[in-house]
């Protein structure tokens, strides 16, 4: 449903948070964040109900870190529940994922890969994603970026995802295939939402991603690449919303 990701110099966690407000008018069942701190653990709080509950729950933890990505999730496939929430991990727990969407090919590639001895945590389609993505990359040896492409090569459906790798503690990957997806471009930070509203207040500068184009954000390098790995020229636009 909703989404926001930042990379920069600042606390991540207070901007994602402010921008999981911002998105709560369009309606949502649960909210979870994943952070990486300066050690590069990863972080993952979530919880069925209102961001409020999750602030509420996420209170004497751990919420440091300058790379973080949050979501408010409408279920779609599995009930609103903790467990179900996003951020989901894959098996081994390096990578992490927001997703807005629905995988509509996720039954057939569930049972594959509970077949290739994958345990899955929740009941959700965006949970079979990650382990695909997971399975490529440990079956080719790949590189995250290589496993991402293949695996959205295999999924039907629409979806926006933000991930997050704990062995690349200073980069986000965003992509998306028919729900939309924003990147505002600041100074040595990056921002990324499901539509611009928790991005105004920040920067006017944004890029409207296209379908099946996917971005890697460094806190100064934004790549933007084709499914298909050909690089795209960004077009930053300006906004002149007024919230
Ligand atoms: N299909 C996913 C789920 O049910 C994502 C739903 C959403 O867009 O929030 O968990």
């Amino acid at each position: 449903c909703g989404i926001v990701g930042y990379i920069g110099g600042r606390d991540a966690y207070p901007i994602v948070i402010k921008g999981l407000q911002r998105l709560e008018y369009r309606g949502y069942d649960s909210a979870g964040v994943a952070l990486i701190n300066e050690k590069n653990s990863l972080n993952i709080y979530k919880k069925a109900g209102k961001v409020k509950d999750l602030e509420d729950f996420v209170k004497d933890r751990d919420i440091s870190g300058s790379v973080g990505m949050g979501h408010t999730r409408w279920a779609t496939h599995g009930e609103p529940s903790d467990r179900n929430s996003h951020p989901h991990q894959s098996g081994d727990g390096r990578l992490a994922i927001i997703h807005n969407g629905i995988i509509e090919n996720y039954g057939p590639l569930k049972e594959e890969l509970i077949t290739r001895g994958h345990e899955f945590k929740s009941d959700t389609d965006t949970e079979v994603l990650i382990h695909l993505i997971e399975d490529i990359q440990k079956e080719g040896n790949l590189s995250l970026e290589e496993s991402v492409r293949t695996a959205l090569h295999q999924v039907i459906g629409a979806f926006a995802i933000v991930i997050i790798d704990k062995e690349s503690p200073n980069e986000l990957i965003a992509a998306r295939k028919g729900s939309p997806m924003v990147i505002g471009v600041g100074k040595g930070e990056y921002f990324i939402a499901s539509d611009a509203t928790p991005i105004v207040e920040y920067t006017k500068n944004v890029i409207y991603l296209n379908d099946n184009e996917i971005a890697y954000l460094k806190r100064d390098e934004l790549i933007i690449k084709s499914i298909d790995n050909i690089i795209q020229t960004p077009y930053i636009q300006e906004l002149n919303l007024k919230l």
